[in-house]
């Protein structure tokens, strides 16, 4: 839903018509999914921001402490009148948007449950399987989805330098991709290191699923060049760290990105939220919401 909120209309009336209109701003009414996890506090925090959005929904899972409680406790800041609701069904009434950090089962849930109500998501979580993906696609069929690995627009331009990097190195280079995210994280590689991967394959010709290595012990043999190898750390608070090598004889390139704060991805969540607000329905992602490709 989109409220047009008239709030400057008074003060701006007095100084003419043209300025009247420009006063005039719409808020988009967001959700979020997982209110209460790491990701949903930053993404409550990042709604609260925002002149052009307002929160009107928080759903986390049974059981969570929060359930019930005035949103400001997860995120601080002032009571946003929002309760934390353990039905999501209820967000699907209330959201023009909803923004979902979860995990793959819950997300598809929330999909399954939300079908032929043509509401919005913006889906954050990763770790699906091939299957779960290609029943997340379906879904995005029907309605306006944004889906993506990594919401911080500084992956997103990383993405573009390493399909830039790929395509003029070719293959003489090796490439090796190293990341590295908290302990608590329970899927791997991350998704962002495989969006990275899918990214530098495409560039050179190649399917990941063919070439991909997924870390290295014992006897391995010489390394094959048409390989994309993937190393992984999880270690204390890291919040996530992607390093692309391109390895050459004689020289070698390395791009790399570190988020050093999870707003980040909650900004460009909820940047991807509000410019969602207004797209027919199909699978998007972060570059579609920067406007890098059509
Ligand atoms: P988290 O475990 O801190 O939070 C997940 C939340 O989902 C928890 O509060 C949990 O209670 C809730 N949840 C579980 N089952 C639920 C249910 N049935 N209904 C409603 N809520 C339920 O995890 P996190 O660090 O916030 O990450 C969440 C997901 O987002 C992960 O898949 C992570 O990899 C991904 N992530 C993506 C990006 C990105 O930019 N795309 C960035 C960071 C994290």
């Amino acid at each position: 839903m989109i409220e047009k909120t008239d709030s400057a209309a008074s003060s701006a009336h007095s100084q003419g018509s043209d300025l009247h209109t420009a006063s005039v701003t719409s808020r988009i009414d967001l959700a979020v999914h997982g209110a209460a996890g790491r990701m949903g506090r930053q993404l409550l925090a990042a709604i609260a921001e925002r002149d052009d959005a307002r929160l009107v929904g928080a759903a986390d899972a049974p059981g969570q402490p929060s359930i019930g409680l005035d949103s400001s406790v997860l995120s601080g800041g002032h009571a946003s009148g929002v309760k934390i609701t353990d039905n999501a069904q209820s967000l699907i009434h209330e959201a023009g948007v909803i923004i979902d950090f979860t995990a793959p089962a819950v997300s598809l849930a929330l999909l399954d449950a939300t079908q032929g109500s043509q509401t919005r998501v913006v889906i954050g979580t990763t770790g699906f399987t091939r299957e779960q993906l290609s029943r997340l696609k379906v879904h995005a069929q029907s309605r306006p989805m944004v889906f993506a690995a990594n919401y911080s627009v500084g992956v997103t331009v990383t993405l573009s330098l390493l399909q830039q990097c790929a395509t003029a190195l070719g293959d003489d280079y090796d490439v090796e991709i190293i990341e590295a995210h908290h302990r608590h994280k329970v899927d791997a590689p991350s998704g962002t290191a495989i969006k990275m991967g899918e990214v530098v394959a495409q560039a050179l010709g190649r399917d990941l699923s063919d070439c991909a290595v997924y870390g290295r012990e014992g006897i391995t043999g010489e390394r094959d060049r048409k390989t994309i190898g993937f190393e992984t750390i999880r270690a204390g608070d890291i919040i996530g760290d992607h390093t692309v090598l391109f390895a050459g004889n004689g020289e070698r390139i390395e791009v790399t990105h570190k988020a050093i704060d999870r707003m980040s991805f909650a900004r460009g969540a909820v940047r991807a939220a509000i410019w969602l607000a207004l797209q027919p329905a199909g699978l998007y992602d972060m570059t579609h919401v920067l406007g890098l490709r059509s």
